[in-house]
């Protein structure tokens, strides 16, 4: 695991943006818009470490898992999603179509999504 990776857009984002850029943001992790959003609020609570794969994590790594979904529910309810409804989703390598291999949180909702 490195704290860090320069070839990697997720902790370029959290090293070089703004506070603007972030909708969330503490030691433990930060949250974005997604820039290419596939619901009404689509955004993505990501680990400050750069974790590829959630087969990298140990126990060391829970407080920060626990910390992303507890950011996930309160961003629900700040983005007004936390009554209609939500859904979080890691994907994980080729199957999944992860693309970014700095592992992360997906939150979608603001409609009535499809089911896989
Ligand atoms: P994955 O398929 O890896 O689970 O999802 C990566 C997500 O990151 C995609 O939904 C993609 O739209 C989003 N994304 C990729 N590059 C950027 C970026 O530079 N900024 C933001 N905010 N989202 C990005
Ligand atoms: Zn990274």
């Amino acid at each position: 695991m490195s704290i860090n990776s320069n070839s990697c857009i997720f902790c370029q984002i959290l090293t070089e943006q703004s506070i603007d850029t972030f909708l969330f943001k503490d030691e433990f992790c930060f949250a974005i818009r997604d820039i290419n959003p596939v619901a009404k609020v689509h955004f993505l609570v990501i680990p400050n470490v750069h974790l590829t794969f959630l087969e990298q994590w140990d126990e060391s790594n829970l407080p920060i898992i626990g910390q992303m979904v507890d950011v996930a529910r309160k961003l629900a309810s700040s983005e007004g999603i936390a009554d209609s409804g939500y859904r979080l989703s890691i994907n994980q390598k080729e199957d999944a179509g992860q693309m970014i291999d700095h592992l992360h949180l997906h939150v979608y909702g603001g409609e009535k999504l499809r089911s896989m």
